[in-house]
């Protein structure tokens, strides 16, 4: 217990490539970089060191006016909506094939800023980024509507429209990815943006922008504005001239997000928002591949997962096996600086986040839950937390309801199938769930109970550009990645025309 392997024995050299300079610092309106109106800055962090990595400019409400007046301008005059669907669909391979050439420099940024790991910014998030753009820049080429018949001298068709100009907030646990899943299926369908990063994390997003600008993207179709929530963001959702908003975060602040939408142009609205999803293990499971699979469900990306697999309900009849070997599996995980090789797990974002984990896991332990490994912090610097595991979790102890965006297992039993379904659809949230079985029978009833947007079976966090993604209840409204996506920025228009002299009448 409580052994923390905050490993030099396994982490080669620290891969952080100083020649990375941090130059992009400002917001991006109407294809130029500009300091905010205020003049105003704000740090932003290594979550290795709490050490100011640089200081960004901090946008607010006049600059999102600024942003939104030049996507509008770029919308209405703009040649983007207008240009053929094929000539955007070039210029968004040419966005996918730049941000492939500059995948160290991201993703060196991508972990400075956020603490997560480099290989799997590098290895994983960047590629998929890449696969994102180029799934959608496919796509824009492809939309187009329908021809419907009408019970008249009428010929009617549908035209699929760009909504106009699209608010986007995005969080800080996948910057440089929910970047893509947002302004993929907007640019295709040839909307104009206005995208607000997450104050955490603002450097890469921005460095990407200014690549897409190099790939031929017309200024004023994307614009970055870094800042906070409560000021650049509600001036983004309560905007009059945003035309679509899409936000990914907290659930308390996408219920916010709705209202400021509905209170003032009623402008439609997708959400992403938190998870506590359930991950089932049978008593037919394959344990070992389920103890692997619930452990990488949980800890990936430090735990700061909105679908993090954080209720493992495993049977009755192998939970004793399972616990022994999860807490074996979360003690050899290596922790370690995120640059460097063979560690498992980096620091968590920041102070707030730290030391809202460790409360979890105070209240955890009071609660009566077992800690079989784990529980405090790690390293003497940065915001590090031991991987935890927690057995003998109640359904309604904290640490099994509500989501704690950290790396802390919370292992519950369950006796039979219907008893699990009923569990774990218990919650408020309803985002992705895994189902571990050797039986299709099984795995048919619970994909199907499930009241979640994912299931998973015999696998978790399975992505792909054309998987859609979203939540059930409190976890969301709407979907991305996929064709769902694209209708979430597409308005349909009928346009009805009367036949002077129907041939076929
Ligand atoms: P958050 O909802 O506060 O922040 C997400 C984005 O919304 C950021 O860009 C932020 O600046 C913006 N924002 C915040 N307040 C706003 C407001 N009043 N108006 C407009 N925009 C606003 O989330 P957080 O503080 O980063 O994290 C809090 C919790 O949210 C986490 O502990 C976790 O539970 C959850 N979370 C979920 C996800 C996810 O992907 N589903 C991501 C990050 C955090």
């Amino acid at each position: 217990r409580g052994i923390c392997r905050f490993s030099t024995a396994v982490a080669t050299e620290t891969l952080i490539a100083p020649n990375v300079k941090v130059d992009h610092t400002q917001l991006l309106i109407d294809g130029k970089f500009v300091d905010a109106a205020s003049g105003k800055t704000f740090p932003t962090l290594d979550p290795r060191t709490g050490e100011v990595i640089a200081h960004v400019a901090e946008g607010d409400k006049e600059d999102i006016n600024r942003a939104v007046a030049a996507a509008r301008k770029a919308f209405d005059e703009g040649p983007w909506p207008k240009m053929t669907a094929y000539e955007r669909s070039c210029i968004m391979f040419r966005m996918a094939d730049i941000i492939e050439k500059n995948i160290t420099e991201l993703a060196t940024l991508e972990t400075w800023d956020n603490g997560k790991l480099y290989a799997q910014a590098a290895e994983i998030e960047l590629p998929m980024i890449v696969r994102i753009i180029r799934y959608y820049a496919g796509w824009a080429d492809k939309i187009h509507g329908l021809t419907v018949p009408a019970d008249g001298p009428y010929h009617v068709q549908t035209l699929h429209e760009p909504i106009g100009v699209a608010g986007q907030i995005i969080p800080w646990n996948f910057p440089l990815l929910m970047f893509a899943w947002k302004i993929g299926p907007a640019l295709a369908t040839g909307n104009t943006v206005v995208l607000k990063t997450a104050e955490q994390t603002p450097l890469s997003a921005i460095f990407a922008a200014k690549l897409f600008l190099e790939a031929g993207l017309p200024p004023g179709v994307l614009n970055v504005i870094s800042g906070y929530g409560p000021t650049a963001g509600a001036a983004l959702a309560r905007h009059m001239d945003v035309d679509k908003l899409a936000f990914t975060g907290s659930t308390s602040t996408g219920k916010m997000i709705l209202e400021m939408a509905s209170k003032s142009n009623l402008k439609p609205v997708t959400l992403e928002l938190g998870g506590k999803s359930p991950f089932i293990i049978c008593e037919d499971a394959d344990i070992d591949h389920a103890v692997e699979q619930a452990h990488f469900a949980l800890f990936f990306n430090q735990g700061q997962c909105c679908c993090a697999g954080s209720r493992t309900f495993v049977h009755e009849s192998v939970y004793d096996e399972f616990v022994e070997k999860a807490k074996a599996r979360a003690l050899k995980r290596v922790i370690g600086d995120p640059f460097k090789a063979g560690v498992e797990q980096g620091p968590q974002i920041d102070s707030e986040q730290y030391e809202k984990i460790l409360k979890y896991i105070k209240s955890g332990v009071e609660s009566g839950a077992t800690l079989e490994t784990g529980g405090g912090k790690c390293g003497i610097k940065g915001y590090y937390i031991q991987p935890t595991v927690f057995s003998n979790v109640q359904d309604d102890m904290l640490i099994a309801k509500e989501e704690i965006f950290g790396p802390v297992q919370s292992i519950l039993k369950f006796k039979d199938i219907n008893e699990v379904i009923k569990r774990a659809n218990n919650s408020h949230y309803g985002l992705a769930a895994g189902v571990f079985t050797r039986s299709i029978d099984t795995a048919n009833t619970l994909s199907r109970a499930l009241k979640a947007g994912t299931v998973w079976v015999n696998c978790f966090d399975v992505f792909d550009a054309a998987i859609p993604f979203g939540g059930y209840k409190m976890s969301g409204q709407g979907r991305e990645k996929g064709i769902y996506s694209l209708s979430n920025y597409l308005q349909v228009k009928a346009v009805v025309t009367a036949l002077k002299n129907p041939a076929w009448l």
